[in-house]
């Protein structure tokens, strides 16, 4: 059930969206499939909402935010669980998931009467302030990936400011949201004030981006999609914040701690089954080292084993038929380009071919202009690339469309600074890497990966606006 303006609600036209756990293909749930008119009530519930949230004070909001983190906290396991079969994501990876998201809540409960206003110095007999005002009604698209996450990071930043929401999850995950957004309602948020619709993107996520009682569109998802999205938020002049994915590069200079490095290189593709916006998928090696550190990452890479999410095992399957198929597809076409494979991991013998599994590649020595090297795969293929100084790194780094995660993995201090002022990416880390954790840490993209950004202080500005007033007192 979707839920409008406080209450469960199917679409007007009765129509329904089959879900299948990915893990085995079966369909287990069933969600609506809203139209324009079912956009049309929640846009509605959201504005007729909006006026008196808005003058809630903050510390209130942020006591409702509070109430939620608590709630999600104490639902944990289910949420982890349903999470888990929803997107077929390893359940440790589902409980991490809900920890994230109680962080989120509990982040902008504490956040959004921490925004001040500033006053300006101006002319003789005058006094100008500046408020930070709600954009009102938000509407928040939400991927498969990690529903949990972005739902919080989303709702926490636009809730803890004033606005209402209406959301629309991705059509293959939107259980988990609907569940938050019941919770929402249990921690007193008025009705009205936290709508779910559901349906496919092209119907409802379209209707919902372009209405005109939206004032504000947030996005994480593929670049085409935000495209769409930003020309349909255009049409109303509206403002948007888009986190649309990268091919973020790992910088590993041949002083870097390595058994520090190789655990970390891997996991931050394979997490998610790499379907993760800031997955390490490309991972830049200074010669010296670079047939060492390929031949410790294929060692690992062999081991990788993908399984069912109750397994729990390296990763577990691709949200659909069509990602696995999208992966495959990518993965042939550089077989057959000619670029080297070092490893494959497998697939347990316990997954039902019914599911839609893809066992991890590890690609060496790739072109920095192949299709792999350039396109987000969203899936669990690393590729690695030798470089021969420090301009040579800075220069591969930045060399595709996107800009929003980088790691570097060097002892050398002063050469760490260095590269990370150069890198173009909107979070850069040393001798680390991940995102997902990290609620209070400013996260969005350079170039193609979007722009505005999420999480932190910094969520709180793009989801508000300054208003400025100026007074004449003599
Ligand atoms: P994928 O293609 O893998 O589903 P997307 O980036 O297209 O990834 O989807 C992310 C979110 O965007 C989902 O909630 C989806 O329903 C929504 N979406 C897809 N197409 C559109 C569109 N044209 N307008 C608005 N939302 C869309």
């Amino acid at each position: 059930m979707q839920i409008v303006d406080g209450k469960p609600a199917g679409a007007l036209s009765g129509e329904t969206i089959d879900i299948a756990c990915p893990s085995d293909g079966r369909v287990f749930a069933s969600i609506p499939a809203a139209a324009d008119a079912d956009i049309d009530l929640a846009v509605a519930a959201a504005r007729r909402a909006f006026e008196r949230f808005a003058a809630v004070p903050a510390f209130e909001r942020g006591r409702l935010l509070t109430r939620l983190s608590r709630l999600v906290e104490d639902n944990a396991e289910e949420l982890a669980a349903l999470e888990s079969r929803d997107t077929g994501k390893p359940v440790r990876q589902g409980r991490a998931d809900v920890a994230a998201a109680v962080r989120y809540y509990e982040f902008y409960g504490g956040a959004g009467d921490k925004i001040h206003g500033q006053t300006i110095p101006f002319l003789e007999g005058y006094t100008a302030l500046t408020l930070r005002e709600p954009h009102g009604v938000v509407a928040g698209i939400i991927p498969w990936n990690y529903p949990l996450q972005i739902l919080a990071r989303v709702a926490g930043a636009a809730l803890a400011m004033g606005n209402t929401l209406v959301v629309k999850p991705a059509e293959d995950a939107s259980l988990t949201t609907i569940r938050i957004a019941e919770l929402a309602l249990e921690a007193g948020f008025p009705a009205g004030v936290f709508n779910v619709v559901t349906g496919y993107g092209a119907k409802a996520g379209a209707a919902l981006s372009g209405h005109h009682g939206v004032d504000y569109v947030t996005f994480t998802g593929s670049p085409a999609t935000g495209t769409a999205i930003q020309q349909a938020a255009a049409r109303n002049n509206r403002g948007v914040t888009m986190e649309l994915g990268g091919k973020s590069p790992q910088i590993v200079f041949a002083d870097a701690d390595l058994d520090k490095a190789l655990p970390v290189l891997v996991n931050a593709v394979i997490q998610n089954g790499g379907q993760t916006c800031s997955a390490g998928s490309r991972v830049l090696i200074e010669r010296p080292v670079y047939e060492r550190v390929a031949g410790a990452l294929a060692e690992r890479f062999q081991k990788l084993v993908a399984g069912p999410h109750e397994a729990d095992l390296d990763l577990g399957a691709l949200i659909n038929a069509k990602q696995r198929d999208r992966v495959a597809a990518m993965v042939a076409e550089a077989e057959s380009a000619g670029i080297k494979i070092l490893a494959r991991g497998t697939v347990s013998r316990e997954a039902p071919s019914s599911g839609y599994y893809f066992a991890p590649v590890l690609f060496g020595d790739v072109p920095p202009d192949a299709t792999i090297a350039q396109e987000e795969i969203f899936g669990p293929v690393l590729s690695l690339f030798p470089f021969d100084d420090e301009e040579d790194a800075i220069r591969l780094a930045n060399s595709t469309d996107y800009g929003l995660v980088a790691g570097i993995w060097t002892l050398d201090g002063a050469r760490q600074h260095r590269v990370a002022k150069r890198v173009r990416a909107g979070q850069v880390f040393v001798n680390a890497y991940g995102a997902g954790g990290g609620v209070e840490l400013p996260f969005g993209g350079f170039k193609r990966s979007g722009h505005g950004r999420e999480k932190g202080f910094e969520a709180l500005y793009d989801m508000s606006a300054t208003k400025t007033i100026v007074f004449n007192h003599g």
